[in-house]
Formats: structure tokens, sequence, C-alpha cells
């Protein structure tokens, strides 16, 4: 039936897409992709043959009225990304938006997500986090950038590229302080796959330690703030000093 279907694919390892994925892959007249010889990769090797169309994101807009003109003839299209979820770092929200706008159904897979993939391996808390995708790459932006998420209590997610990780970790040492917590997730699923959590201070030092550490493709996890006892407000840290004054 004509739907809109997301389906997110495989983050480094083929073996990571669902039955249901691989079926709707195989039944929608076309698949909407990002870079087309990607996608033939992954198609090829699940032999399926449905046809690839581009949805570049510089004319996203335009292509997505196309696509919605299809759809209200009653086709049926699968959306995917290069890797992971489609629309998270991602192409996708005009033509999602546009469907929503002309009552066209939106049906979405669960799926491999390296934001959620790297948080549940992390260590740090999950019940509240917030993914912030890609830092801005020049340096004012992204110290501003941290500098409003300094006193967020939420664990952070970022998606971070290899030559940024360690302007990103110095930044976030001047920002937030050497005892903050980090973790570095590194080619998730993939052979090299490596997860490491450290105080920001001494991350910087273990990456700075060897290039490879620095290498692939990223996920960058910051602790939440939490207010301890040498940040407790102005008002109960002058009464503290008083109090300390009368002591014996
Ligand atoms: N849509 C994708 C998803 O659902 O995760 C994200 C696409 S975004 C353009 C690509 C970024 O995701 C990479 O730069 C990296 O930060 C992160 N990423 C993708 N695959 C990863 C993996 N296997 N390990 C670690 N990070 C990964």
């Amino acid at each position: 039936a004509a739907a809109l279907y997301i389906v997110p694919t495989p983050i480094g390892n083929l073996n990571d897409i669902s039955q249901r994925a691989l079926e709707t892959l195989q039944q929608v007249d076309f698949i909407a992709c990002e870079d087309t010889r990607h996608t033939a990769k992954l198609l090829s090797h699940y032999q399926i043959s449905t046809p690839t169309w581009a949805l570049h994101d510089h004319n996203e807009q335009y292509k997505s009225e196309q696509l919605v003109t299809r759809l209200l003839a009653g086709q049926a299209i699968a959306l995917v990304s290069d890797a992971g979820t489609p629309l998270i770092s991602d192409p996708g929200y005009h033509l999602v938006n546009s469907c929503r706008d002309a009552g066209i159904q939106v049906i979405a897979l669960p799926g491999p997500c390296a934001a959620i993939t790297a948080l549940s391996a992390a260590g740090l808390p999950t019940d509240r986090f917030a993914f912030e995708g890609f830092l801005p790459a020049k340096d004012k932006a992204r110290l501003d950038k941290l500098e409003s998420l300094k006193d967020e209590a939420r664990t952070l997610v970022f998606y971070e590229s290899p030559r940024r990780l360690l302007d990103s970790v110095r930044a976030l040492v001047e920002v937030m302080g050497e005892e903050r917590r980090l973790v570095v997730a590194r080619e998730l699923t993939k052979t090299f796959e490596s997860i490491h959590s450290l105080p920001a201070a001494e991350m910087l030092e273990w990456l700075m330690g060897d290039d490879n550490r620095s290498r692939g493709e990223i996920v960058l996890m910051v602790a939440g703030h939490r207010p301890d006892a040498d940040e407790l407000p102005a008002e109960a840290l002058r009464t503290l000093g008083l109090l300390r004054a009368e002591l014996p």
C-alpha cells in the first residue's frame, strides 16, 4: 500500500538488519537513498533488486515534492540513509514533513542507531539524555555550544569526526573541567570496536598518546553536570564560611 517506510540499515556490521527491513526493501516500488552506490552494496549483499533513487540533501526539498507526488499516486517508497536510522543526523526531514502535510502514511521501522548503541554500552546514566548531533566545526562556535551545555544534567551524546575529536575533547576539558567523565565509542559493531571511559583530562592525554585512538566513526558522550560540594550555591558557601569562623 502507498506509504513511506523509514528503514534503518547497519552501522557497520551487515548482519544488523531486521527481517522486516529486508522484506520492506524487497517489496516497495523503489528506495530513496543518500548515495545510490553505497545503498547498492547493501542491496546486492541481500540480493534485493528494487530500484534506488537519490535524495540529495541540498535539493531534498525539491526531491521530496517529487516523491510526495509518487506516493499520492499510490507507490510505496522506502527511505534509507548510508548507515543507521534515517533523519538522525541524516537526510529525510523535509520528506517526512511533506508526507505528514499531505496525509501520507509514514511507517518507521526500528533499527540500528549509533547514538543509542553507544549510550547503551557507555555506563553513563541513560534515564535522561540529550542527543546533540555534530558539534560546530569552528572553534568559537564549538566553545559557545559547549558553554551552553555546561550545566546540562542529562548525559550528552555527540557524533564526532576523527579529524575533530581531539579539538572537541580539548574544548570539553576547557569548558567542563578536567574531571568531567567522557566516553568515546569507536567503530561500533565493526572489527575494531572500542569504548573508553575516562575523566576529560585523562581522555585527552590518552587520545594524544596514539592517533589510532581517534580513527574511524565516533560517538562522544559526556556525563551530565552534577553539582557537588565544590559548587555549592554562593549563599550556602557564605554561611559555611561564617560557621567555620565560629568554630574553635
Ligand atoms: N543515521 C546514523 C545513525 O542512526 O546513527 C548517523 C549518521 S551520521 C551522518 C554519521 C555519524 O554517526 C558518524 O560520524 C559517527 O559519529 C556516527 N556513527 C555511525 N556509525 C558509527 C559506528 N559504527 N560507530 C561509532 N559511531 C558511528
